[in-house]
């Protein structure tokens, strides 16, 4: 059955109780372990650890706490190759590209060092008189923090730095189909001084999330993952009266004007459609060809999609590497079989192509003439496909990306900035790139989405997460003389 995968509880590896899942190396299909999936009983002991643990770290100065920080940097950034390594064996995608999402998500411990500046508080003096006003910002507890599949280790640092930047202490539960990076990062943590207790890694599915929901020990749960999940778990946790961010799926357009660069257009349309298996919340999957330029653009789209290299993520060859699983790639695949029917073109079919051995693999697929109503259209599909909508104007194009349900990323090609500079101004979309195809905000700013892409409002890592990941509390104060006070029963005014 391969190897035992565990939860991280109190500074240590524990093996877990009796119910597990299959973990899976995407590129050969072979089961390579089985993970532990908590029960209610085995979260709510966690939970217990967090909440002994949060006193001592709560008073832990911020200048320690930074330390901890900077250490992190440093360990992830000697030993990344060795969490490449893990990410690649467990969910496919090719080392270069797990390099990538190590290196985006280590702007957050970058971010994060800085915390004892961003812990800030504010102060007014004199707001009548002889009284001052200062707001302190305090950790809200033990955070709760659920992720998806697609980044295993860029998502958990997006979360997890800023809850215990600010204080709080913390339990992970990254996706069970490859949970093995939350746990490098967390012993990592470990030796980079974090104390036992703040950050545990429990590991679960459905079961263990309904636990984490119903525990009235967790104040805050962030949450990132498809769009249904996202909903119900903003939802529950709001009732429970936690605070909640949960961030959703998506259905990425890139809008090409008629005066852009086409063939710049046309890698960029590729690299961010087909880039990890198009399993990216930001990934384009929707091109929209504004006028006359669709034939060409899809003429060259078609051009490099023949080069592309698809392959075992270990393979420095390999461009793209498998889907997450089996049950994945059939499902991505289901939405090119059922394209021509709903009137789509099938331009490139990615399930002509094949492969040896029993791994997740599926050629990229490009489908033109495609039109809102088709499920194609519609679903986000997450996976090589990329869809292409003809529209005549501007104006239609912005109508088209307004109208869709999800509004995580959109990105506009074009050379005319007072165009740009209109669709920044005009589009409903919480992230947009100007000839930028994947506009995800460095570690200085917050993500975020729009619409059923983001249920909260609170965007995630960066500025905001020091909100989210804190309360603020005001403090009132005023040194009197006792010969000057007196009874007053009227309401305090200046
Ligand atoms: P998912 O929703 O299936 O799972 C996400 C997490 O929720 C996992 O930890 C999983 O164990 C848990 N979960 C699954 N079913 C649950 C249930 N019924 N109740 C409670 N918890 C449950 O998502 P995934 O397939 O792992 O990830 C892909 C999805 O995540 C895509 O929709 C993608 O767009 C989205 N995503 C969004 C962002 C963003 O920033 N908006 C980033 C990455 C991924």
């Amino acid at each position: 059955m391969g190897k035992r995968i565990g939860h991280f509880l109190d500074g240590k590896i524990i093996t877990g109780g009796d119910r597990v899942g299959p973990v899976f190396n995407p590129a050969t299909g072979q089961q390579s372990g089985e993970v532990a999936l908590a029960s209610a009983a085995e979260l709510s002991a966690a939970v217990e650890v967090a909440a002994a643990a949060l006193p001592g770290w709560r008073a832990t100065p911020l200048a320690r706490r930074a330390e901890v920080m900077f250490r992190l940097r440093q360990l992830i950034k000697e030993r990344g190759d060795e969490l490449a390594a893990i990410i690649t064996a467990e969910h496919g995608k090719v080392l270069a590209d797990a390099a990538g999402e190590i290196s985006r998500g280590l702007e957050n411990v970058d971010f994060c060092a800085g915390l004892p500046h961003l812990l800030k508080g504010e102060y007014a003096e004199q707001v009548s008189r002889g009284v001052d006003v200062h707001q302190v910002r305090q950790p809200v507890g033990v955070v709760a923090c659920v992720t998806p599949f697609n980044f295993p280790a860029m998502v958990p640092l997006w979360m997890i730095t800023g809850a215990i930047a600010c204080g709080n202490t913390v339990i992970l539960k990254p996706s069970e189909r490859d949970p093995s990076a939350s746990l490098w990062i967390a012993e990592r943590f470990t030796e980079a001084g974090l104390p036992a207790g703040v950050l545990n890694v429990i590991n679960g599915d459905a079961e263990t999330v309904s636990a984490i929901l119903d525990h009235p020990g967790i104040a805050a749960v962030s949450f990132v993952g498809s769009t249904p999940i996202a909903e119900t778990i903003y939802r529950r946790a709001a009732e429970a009266g936690k605070r909640v961010q949960a961030l959703g799926g998506a259905k990425n357009h890139m809008v090409v004007m008629p005066d852009a660069d086409l063939p710049a257009a046309a890698d960029a349309a590729v690299s961010a459609a087909y880039g990890s298996a198009g399993e990216r919340c930001m990934a384009v999957s929707v091109l929209v060809t504004v006028g006359d330029i669709a034939d060409p653009l899809v003429d060259l789209v078609a051009e490099r999609i023949a080069k592309l290299r698809i392959g075992d993520g270990t393979d420095p060859a390999s461009e793209m590497g498998p889907l997450i699983t089996e049950q994945a790639r059939d499902r991505v695949a289901s939405y090119v079989a059922g394209a021509a029917a709903e009137g789509a073109t099938v331009v490139v079919d990615g399930r002509e192509q094949q492969f040896d051995g029993d791994g997740f693999f599926l050629g990229v697929s490009l489908i033109d003439q495609v039109k809102p109503g088709m499920k194609v259209y519609d679903e986000e599909i997450f996976g090589p496909v990329l869809s292409v909508v003809r529209v005549d104007s501007y104006d239609d194009a912005v109508r088209l990306v307004n109208e869709c349900q999800y509004a995580n990323g959109v990105a506009i090609f074009t050379r005319d900035g007072k165009t740009a500079r209109s669709f920044e101004f005009d589009v409903e979309v919480g992230m947009v790139g100007v000839n930028v195809p994947i506009p995800v905000p460095v570690g200085t700013f917050s993500f975020g989405g729009w619409k059923r892409s983001l249920f909260g409002d609170t965007h995630i890592y960066g500025p905001e997460s020091f909100n989210f990941y804190t309360r603020r509390k005001v403090v009132t104060t005023r040194w009197p003389d006792p010969s000057e006070t007196q009874v007053n029963l009227g309401f305090p005014t200046h």
